[in-house]
């Protein structure tokens, strides 16, 4: 912020600005706390003198490749700095340790070819240009040198970039710790092939990204004494089951589906599939193909993936008879039966895509009509047989494909990991995470409640993690320094979590409590919660809430919380299936052990996810975590357009601009003694007396009766706090 001491007339200033958050200009007039700006876009601006910052005139228009080499570490010079070296094709800038990568939204080859993996290799952190790679590596490094396990952990929103960092991380840790593969495939090839697998089953094109992963993953790569990879684990959470059967133009359902359609002739005419137009599951939006992308030339390379992460060609064979199976499930039309509130296949289209789906599920034609329209009601006495109307039957039927899906989606998951192996014996870990960031659309419902938590977690461990970072900096550069004003999401994460009481403790009471509904549900929220400052009611609805989190407020609907919570197998599907004859199919709906009665007990999506998360955390805070913040420039998905609010707003979500803050608290400003006294010797000439470059930045400051800096002359770095800074430069733009 600018204050009348470190701005004159004739100062460069950065000003707010609505449409392009900050502009630049130079003071014009100041007139009380009004400064008035002349901006370089031409307009002329009055605003308050605590609207204006500094701007540091002398900046290079190539940016720093670390934000603390900038002269004024505030929002506007960090938005500059990211924008104009994305300009120039530099998507990697460091914020101390962290880094953040800008979508390029273009290939850029020659930043990821086996020479930059060979440069990076060893490499000393910040000596090559911002990278993955030299996040990889310092991971890998660390691990090897101090027997620490590591982990990386990459997140943004929708489109910035995660997955294809992830690929990236993956692909150097597999060349620094692959092994020559003896006979078969190695496990790096098979940790590395997993992607296409997985991708293929769990992504779809969405409004915000061609190629949305649908799931959250954490790849667990273990390394035996040698720092060569000895096993590895994939962990995912939450996939997005209702896009199965539901999806909105111009979004597509997932890869899988379409490649299947446009796989070679053989398959069509086994699984009877024709054009994806025709399936329901996928003409519900208009989107069919995808730029770039050839679905046939996919189908193959995901069965060749599937080679090599060990899926027996009967098995795959499966895996899409089970993924035809649902297409023709989804087109299963009812009509109204003979008796009230029954339905029964529409029509002869209906009755053909039923005993198709069968066949493809090697399961009873009958059987599966029954589970689409009956249901049976167990009482003590007798099994009562209900009729379900066709709107049941409907969902009834979606509900199906969904589970079905589900559950191939968790085998895949299941023996990709048996297929690669475990190394029990494994010393070290290195994990990657790849999961949703913060979302807030126009609405939001139990999945984006979900994921929310997720990063209200992620965001305490990283401001942990940053504030103990800086604080050890300083400790080892024997500067003193505390501080205290740090915020904490820990009274957010209670509301959600606490047990009992918490908001996911109440949802799992409203779905067993009979007579429960999602009304009573947010009744009993506002009713627990009426004067907790994290959540509130919003004025025009009797529904929804809103929850204050960290990156912002986001109202959440209810309509749904109760159905997306429970997480059961209708008992009527789970017979059909477990008795297939394909061996394949009985074995995604394996038969419990326990009595039905006790198989049917609720079970709750949010609970499992929450000590999913709980157990995330456990691994992850026994590792030295390193961070990667993808931004997403522009909603285009298209090169060259930075949108600077669209940034800012990123960069608050990821904790960037939080840990600057927590930064700018101390002596956020580090320059080599030379770099200092080259730019501020001019200030004090008398003190370059030839003493050496320590001394002569000590007389320097004190001759101009500077305090707030320190240094430890070990250490090649003079560290200053940021009202120096302003003063230094502004007693430069008099001089
Ligand atoms: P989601 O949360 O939806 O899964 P994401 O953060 O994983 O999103 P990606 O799928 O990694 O996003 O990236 C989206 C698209 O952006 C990619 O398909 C690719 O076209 C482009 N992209 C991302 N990173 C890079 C990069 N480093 N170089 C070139 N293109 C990139
Ligand atoms: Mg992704």
């Amino acid at each position: 912020m600018a204050t009348l001491a470190n701005i004159a007339v004739g100062s460069q200033v950065w000003v707010a600005d609505p449409v392009d958050a900050w502009i630049d200009g130079e003071v014009l007039t100041i007139d009380g706390d009004e400064v008035k700006v002349n901006c370089t876009s031409g307009k002329t601006v009055t605003a308050k003198v605590t609207n204006v910052y500094p701007k540091d005139a002398e900046a290079s228009p190539c940016g720093v490749d670390d934000m603390t080499k900038l002269a004024y570490l505030h929002e506007p010079g960090v938005l500059q700095n990211l924008h104009s070296r994305y300009d120039m094709n530099e998507i990697y800038t460091y914020t101390g340790s962290i880094l953040i990568a800008v979508n390029p939204f273009r290939r850029l080859p020659h930043l990821y070819n086996a020479h930059m993996m060979e440069q990076y290799k060893g490499a000393v952190f910040g000596e090559l240009s911002p990278h993955v790679f030299a996040v990889a590596d310092a991971a890998y490094r660390l691990m090897i040198n101090e027997s620490v396990s590591q982990s990386i952990l990459v997140s943004g929103e929708s489109g910035a970039g995660k997955t294809e960092s992830t690929k990236m991380l993956m692909r150097y840790l597999a060349y620094m710790g692959g092994k020559v593969a003896a006979e078969g495939r190695s496990i790096e090839q098979k940790v590395l092939e997993s992607n296409p697998v997985l991708e293929a089953f769990g992504n779809a094109k969405t409004v915000r990204n061609n190629n949305s992963s649908r799931f959250g993953k954490f790849v667990e790569l273990q390394f035996d004494q040698r720092g060569k990879i000895s096993g590895a684990a994939i962990r995912t959470y939450l996939l997005e089951r209702s896009r199965v059967c539901q999806v909105s133009d111009p979004e597509r359902n997932y890869h899988c589906f379409y490649m299947l359609c446009a796989g070679p002739q053989e398959d069509i005419e086994r699984y009877k599939l024709s054009n994806p137009r025709t399936f329901h599951y996928l003409n519900q939006s208009n989107c069919y193909e995808l730029e770039g992308v050839d679905d046939s030339k996919e189908y193959f390379e995901t069965r060749r993936a599937m080679d090599v992460v060990g899926i027996s060609t009967e098995e795959q064979e499966a895996i899409f008879r089970v993924v035809a199976a649902i297409l023709h499930l989804g087109n299963i039309e009812f009509a109204e039966g003979t008796e009230i509130d029954s339905s029964l296949p529409k029509d002869e289209k209906s009755w053909f895509h039923l005993r198709t789906a069968a066949d493809l599920l090697m399961c009873d034609k009958t059987a599966l009509e029954n589970s689409l329209c009956q249901r049976i009601i167990v009482t003590r006495d007798e099994n009562i047989t209900k009729t379900l109307n066709p709107e049941a039957a409907v969902q009834s039927r979606d509900a199906l494909a969904k589970v079905i899906y589900s559950r191939l989606f968790d085998w895949l998951v299941n023996n990709i990991n048996t297929s690669i192996g475990q190394d029990p014996h494994s010393k070290f870990l290195i994990g990657v995470l790849d999961i949703y960031g913060f979302e807030s659309f126009k609405t939001n419902s139990f999945e984006q409640f979900c994921i929310n938590l997720t990063n209200e977690k992620l965001q305490q461990h990283f401001n942990q993690h940053v504030f103990k970072m800086e604080q050890e900096e300083y400790t080892k550069e024997e500067i003193n320094w505390s501080y205290i004003d740090f915020v904490d999401n820990k009274d957010i994460l209670e509301l959600i979590e606490k047990k009992p009481g918490g908001i996911i403790a109440l949802l799992d009471e409203a779905c067993v409590l009979p007579r429960s509904t999602h009304e009573t549900f947010a009744q009993k929220l506002y009713q627990t919660y009426k004067n907790h400052k994290r959540i509130s009611k919003p004025k025009l609805s009797r529904t929804d809430f809103t929850i204050h989190h960290y990156a912002g407020d986001v109202t959440y609907q209810t309509d749904l919380f109760l159905d997306k919570n429970k997480d059961y197998v209708i008992a009527e599907h789970q017979s059909l299936l477990s008795v297939s004859k394909c061996s394949f199919v009985s074995g995604l709906f394996p038969i419990l052990a326990e009595d039905s009665a006790k198989s049917s007990k609720f079970s709750s999506i949010g609970t499992r996810f929450k000590q999913q998360l709980q157990s995330l955390l456990e691994t992850l805070s026994a590792t030295e975590p390193h961070y990667i913040r993808c931004v997403k420039p522009n909603n285009l998905l298209k090169p060259a357009i930075f949108e600077n609010n669209n940034v800012l707003q990123q960069l608050r979500c990821g904790g960037v601009l939080e840990a600057i803050r927590i930064s700018c608290a101390g002596y956020p400003t580090r320059r080599t003694f030379d770099e200092f006294i080259d730019r501020f010797g001019i200030l004090a000439p008398n003190v370059l007396d030839g003493s050496d470059e320590v001394t002569v930045s000590k007389n320097l400051l004190e001759k101009i009766g500077l305090e707030g800096y320190q240094n430890d002359e070990s250490y090649d770095n003079l560290a200053y706090c940021l009202s120096n800074t302003t003063a230094l430069l502004s007693l430069l733009h008099k001089s």
